[in-house]
Parts: structure tokens; sequence; C-alpha cells
């Protein structure tokens, strides 16, 4: 994988606004936020979506996801957040590296802005479509 701005940041050699560290990952302040606490969480394992990422990295980011969030709604004092995570340029993902937002919302319109042009799923679509996706997950 490419160096980024975030395999950077992990290796210090740019700076960030960090919120927190341990050994398998970091969160800061993201740069450019959509509402006042926009946090990223990234692992510091260096992929670049989350389907390569490892399962103890994912463990790593599950274990603390709940806990920054909290931390981030006590200190901003919002009650909403989203949690987006972008995979690949078609999904609007621009670093290259996996990471987590932690979006607050506060009701004035800033934070997340969600399209949702949703349709219904045929009762043999999804029958089928479930099965098919189940077939494929890795047994660990
Ligand atoms: P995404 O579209 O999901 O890839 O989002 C990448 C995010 O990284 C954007 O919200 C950027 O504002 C943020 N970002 C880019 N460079 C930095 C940086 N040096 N420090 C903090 N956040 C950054």
């Amino acid at each position: 994988m490419m160096d980024t701005i975030f395999s950077k940041i992990i290796a210090g050699e740019i700076p960030c606004h960090r919120v927190y560290e341990d050994d398998k990952v970091l969160a800061f302040l993201d740069i450019n936020p959509l509402s006042r606490g926009h946090t990223l969480v990234i692992p510091k394992e260096l992929v670049v979506t989350i389907d390569q990422l490892s399962d103890e990295s994912a463990a790593a980011i599950g274990r603390v996801l709940p806990r920054l969030s909290r931390a981030v709604l006590r200190a901003t004092g919002a009650t909403a957040f989203n949690i987006l995570q972008n995979n690949g340029v078609e999904a609007h993902q621009a670093v290259m590296h996996v990471h987590f937002h932690i979006i607050p919302k506060y009701g004035d319109g800033a934070g997340l802005g969600i399209g949702w042009p949703a349709r219904q799923l045929g009762a043999d679509e999804g029958k089928q479509l479930a099965a098919t996706i189940a077939s494929h997950i890795e047994r660990t």
C-alpha cells in the first residue's frame, strides 16, 4: 500500500489533533469537519478498505468506537451522530487508508447529509441474495 496522509500521521511525520491512541488504533480530529467534534478513527494497520482489515484491527476499532463516540458526545453536547465509513472512490473515499468518521449532528443542518434512494426488496430476490451472501462468508 502507498503512503497516505494517515500513514504519515501514524508515523508522526504529519501532525494531528489526537484524541486517542493505543497499539492498534489512532483517533484524531478531522481537519475539515462537517460539524464540531468530527473525529476520525483509524487502524494502524495499513490497508485501504475495511474488507482488507484483519480481525485483530477490526476488533480493536470495534472495542473503542462506542467509547470514542461517547467522548465526542460528552465533549460537544451533541446527542445524535453518524458513523461513516467509505470504501473506494465510488463510495467517496478520498484517503486510501481505512477510517471511520464520527460526525455529530446538532439539528442545525451541520453534519452528514445523506442521499438514500431506496427501493423495495422483492421477496424472491431477498431470499436468493441473502443465501448467496451467507454462502460467501468466510468461516473463522
Ligand atoms: P473520506 O472521504 O472518507 O476518505 O474522508 C477523508 C477525510 O480525511 C476527510 O473528511 C478529510 O477532511 C480528512 N483529512 C484529510 N487529511 C487530513 C489530515 N491531515 N488530518 C485530519 N483529517 C484529514
